[in-house]
């Protein structure tokens, strides 16, 4: 199959025609006169590289009134996203060699996107014996993660830590000391004493990175820190990304370069999430880190949950967001657009960086690449809602919300796997 595409930025840059070919950007020129079996008048669209997400709750096996692997793929493909890590808090934990390769074959049949299984770091989560990492890996796991808890026996985090080491196996950090955070419900502060909920202060995510950054950095493993929310933190993995190059990296996710603690008060669920929405100058550093590159991806830390639980009152509704589908239409409607951030920073956060921390080859847009690939109108927009999501959870903080930046194509491989043409 030969597809054609007229007419497109690469980067937002001049306009190109651009061939692919088994799989492959073949011919990227001016103009391309050459025979295929498929082409799209793009106008002006942009292209970039598709992106990949390093961390999404896809929520089976056990969870399917969230999330089924089938709606996570549709509501990914949606959002321009060919691969993504799913986490393993599941039920059961995705703790042994059978879940693992389970979740790659059942992907792989759906065929939309790459689903990446990161296993847990304890069997069960429960924070007492190591998985089995080896056979893990041999089974398909990409990373390791305790995510949604952390592990809080520093003992069994630093043999956890050779262990991956050892393996070759990604450690994703969900870093909190959940004895400070236990019952919180929102950043603790002044806006959760106006409001009466419990806070989570901002001491909880900070002494579990600190924490988590001197084993690994006794141990010399691989890390990566999950969604960071302060500017304390950007600070503290700064100090020892200096000390220790190549070792660490971080993300954040888009709901914490958006919105802040202010919006919680009127108590939407869709705005609760852990680590809660920080101060304003949190929000503020967090996008000048971004730029800096002092912090290396945005993740969605798309975490699907029903209706009925959400609509519980805030202090006892679960934490969490979706965000795979609005993830890029996000980030073009208040940064791109606005000229805070660049089509580059965008494809470094979301694409480049996501699949290096992966192992991945990167996506470039020339001759020879894999044609992995999402073509945008960023000046069309789209309406957010209950019908418009794929994804089988509808609790997002963007509903009824219009977005700038809409998603005309998703190419996975050479194939398209979403077309909004
Ligand atoms: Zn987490």
């Amino acid at each position: 199959m030969r597809i054609l595409l007229r007419g497109v930025k690469p980067l937002g840059r001049a306009k190109r025609d651009i061939l692919i070919e088994k799989g492959v950007i073949s011919q990227v020129s001016s103009h391309i006169d050459s025979s295929y079996d498929k082409a799209f008048d793009l106008d002006g669209a942009v292209l970039l590289p598709s992106l990949v997400d390093l961390h999404s709750h896809t929520r089976q096996p056990g969870g399917d009134e969230q999330e089924t692997l089938e709606s996570f793929s549709r509501a990914a493909v949606h959002g321009g996203v060919t691969a993504a890590v799913s986490m393993p808090n599941t039920s059961p934990v995705v703790d042994s060699p059978s879940i693992v390769a389970w979740l790659v074959s059942e992907s792989r049949k759906i065929g939309l996107v790459d689903i990446l299984p990161a296993a847990s770091i304890t069997v069960g989560q429960q924070g007492r014996q190591l998985t089995e990492m080896a056979e893990l890996k041999k089974a398909g796991a990409v990373a390791i993660t305790e995510d949604g808890l952390a592990v809080e026996d520093s003992r069994l985090m630093r043999y956890a830590l050779e262990y991956a080491k050892t393996v070759g196996l990604p450690v994703l950090l969900h870093c909190e000391d959940r004895r400070l955070s236990d019952g919180g419900a929102m950043n603790e502060g002044r806006v959760s004493l106006e409001l009466g909920l419990r806070g989570i202060p901002e001491i909880s995510e900070t002494v579990g990175i600190l924490r988590d950054l001197e084993i690994a950095a006794y141990v010399g493993a691989r890390v990566h820190i999950c969604h960071i929310s302060l500017a304390r933190s950007v600070a503290i993995i700064s100090f020892y990304k200096k000390q220790f190059p190549g070792l660490i990296s971080c993300e954040t996710a888009p709901h914490y370069m958006i919105f802040s603690e202010e919006d919680v008060r009127g108590y939407s669920t869709n705005l609760k999430m852990n680590p809660p929405l920080r101060r304003d100058s949190d929000r503020k550093a967090i996008i000048k880190a971004l730029k800096r590159q002092e912090i290396d991806c945005i993740a969605t830390d798309h975490a699907p949950h029903t209706v009925w639980d959400k609509e519980l009152e805030f202090s006892s509704a679960p934490f969490g967001i979706v965000g795979v589908e609005t993830w890029l239409s996000s980030l073009i409607h208040y940064f791109v657009r606005p000229g805070i951030l660049e089509w580059e920073d965008v494809v470094r956060l979301c694409c480049d960086n996501p699949r290096r921390i992966l192992g991945l080859p990167v996506v470039r847009l020339e001759e020879g690449s894999v044609a992995d690939l999402v073509v945008i109108d960023p000046d069309s927009e789209w309406q957010v809602d209950e019908e418009t999501l794929f994804s089988r959870s509808k609790n997002s903080p963007f509903l009824g919300q219009r977005l700038k930046g809409k998603i005309l194509l998703t190419i996975k491989s050479g194939r398209i796997v979403y077309s909004d043409y």
